[in-house]
């Protein structure tokens, strides 16, 4: 099991919002799914992408993330942009829903193993 903090694999390398030095009270959904996921051995830190940011990964919603994973998520409780009902052009969703839809297209993971750790 690695001892990377999950800051190392969702927040650095994906996510527009993260601020070094800044301690947030709260991550958000998309990387606590991710991070229940690699406690529970389904995926290794060191296998996953590091690199392959792309907005063809969120130019479209994706409706499964959206409601097993951002429909929860306490950021979009706070005013997530990127599910936003009037979404701007330019929104981008958190590191966690980027490596989360990287993941699905390299086929490292699947919906339902989403859903599944979701509903645990
Ligand atoms: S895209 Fe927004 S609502 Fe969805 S998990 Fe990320 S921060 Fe939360």
């Amino acid at each position: 099991m690695s001892k990377r903090d999950f800051k190392d694999y969702i927040c650095r390398p994906f996510c527009k919002f993260f601020r070094e030095g800044h301690k947030e009270e709260m991550a958000c959904r998309g990387a606590s799914v991710i991070e229940h996921m690699v406690q529970s051995g389904l995926l290794n830190p060191p296998a996953m992408p590091q690199t392959g940011k792309s907005s063809h990964l969120w130019d479209q919603r994706d409706p499964g993330l959206e409601v097993c994973v951002c429909r929860h998520c306490e950021f979009r409780a706070e005013g997530c942009d990127f599910q936003s009902p009037n979404r701007p052009p330019d929104a981008e969703p958190c590191g966690g829903y980027i490596l989360l839809s990287l993941l699905m297209e390299q086929g490292m993971l699947t919906l339902s193993n989403i859903e599944e750790m979701c509903s645990a």
